[in-house]
């Protein structure tokens, strides 16, 4: 039985550059792993992709992007056999933190070792983007600029492990909603300083406050005006003392930086005692660089 880390992310930046032919939308995004993490574990069976999401309202059948990935996978390489794989769940679902791409990603690596398949990451990557633009960029995780779908990864300098609490509102959005509404609002929207961003990673003296500055997510002018908790919980952060916040992906999911756990975790508190969010869905964790 082998083991694989599904890792969540946040975007310190997500910006939306227009509409391809094809009508998926080119993005340029900077991509950052935090330390919220799903476990997944694999058995080899006799045949088939079985799946045991452990109690969480995830499907086990086809829909489930893990089985998306493995089923591309086993095509790929005609793989004789089949495989279980046990989900133990933590990061919050349909929250702009990429668990299901992470799963999938977490899936084509752990299936790889498992049947000794000798795929390079880059053709996991390739295999990956069938099942979702997220997934490529979630096979190594790290500090990276996602252009393209996603899919274009640039390797960007690791951070420090800054401190930060994240919450996600009760509810979800569907990522797809999101993109759409904002094609309706595009040409009013003020786009986030990308590479402003980049030139302070690439700078090597990170802090929260010089991260701070350039944090921004344009698709928070489509999600916060349909969920105020975002809002609501960005307030308490600053409150808080937060260095910045902002909206992860297509949302509802919000982050901020701060300069140590106790004041993320009093700012956790608040926003759990004014019942914005379940217990399951707020967190103090740190930047990450994972070890796949
Ligand atoms: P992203 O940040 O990539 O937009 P997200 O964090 O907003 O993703 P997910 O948690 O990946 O959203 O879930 C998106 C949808 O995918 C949900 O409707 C969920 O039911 C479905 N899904 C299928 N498989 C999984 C999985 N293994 N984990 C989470 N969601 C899954």
């Amino acid at each position: 039985m082998i083991t694989e880390n599904a890792y969540a992310k946040i975007n310190l930046s997500l910006d939306v550059k227009g509409t391809l032919p094809n009508g998926y939308h080119e993005v340029r995004m900077i991509m950052q792993t935090v330390d919220i993490r799903d476990i997944l574990t694999f058995e080899k069976t006799s045949g088939g992709i079985t799946i045991d999401v452990g109690g969480s309202p995830l499907p086990e059948d086809g829909d489930n992007l893990i089985h998306k990935a493995v089923s591309s996978l086993f095509e790929k390489c005609g793989t004789k056999g089949g495989v279980k794989i046990s989900l133990e769940k933590h990061i919050p679902i349909a929250a702009g933190m990429a668990g299901g791409s992470s799963d999938a990603a977490a899936a084509l690596r752990g299936v790889n070792r498992l049947y000794d398949l000798g795929l390079s990451y880059d053709e996991l990557r390739e295999t990956g983007l069938k099942t979702g633009a997220d997934v490529p960029y979630c096979i190594e995780g790290g500090t990276v600029l996602a252009e393209g779908i996603g899919e274009k990864l640039t390797h960007l300098p690791s951070l420090p492990p800054l401190t930060l609490a994240v919450a996600k509102p009760k509810g979800g959005v569907s990522t797809g909603n999101i993109y759409k509404a904002l094609d309706r609002i595009f040409d009013t929207v003020i786009h986030p300083d990308t590479d402003g961003m980049l030139g302070i990673i690439r700078s090597q003296s990170v802090t929260a406050a010089s991260l701070s500055g350039y944090l921004g997510n344009v698709l928070e002018y489509v999600t916060v005006p349909l969920c105020p908790d975002i809002d609501r919980i960005k307030e308490i952060f600053k409150n808080f003392g937060a260095a910045g916040t902002l909206m992860t992906g297509s949302g509802p999911t919000v982050f901020a930086f701060f300069d140590d756990e106790k004041t993320a975790g009093e700012a956790v508190s608040e926003v759990l005692a004014r019942d914005i969010c379940g217990k399951d869905e707020t967190f103090v964790t740190k930047l990450t660089d994972p070890e796949y």
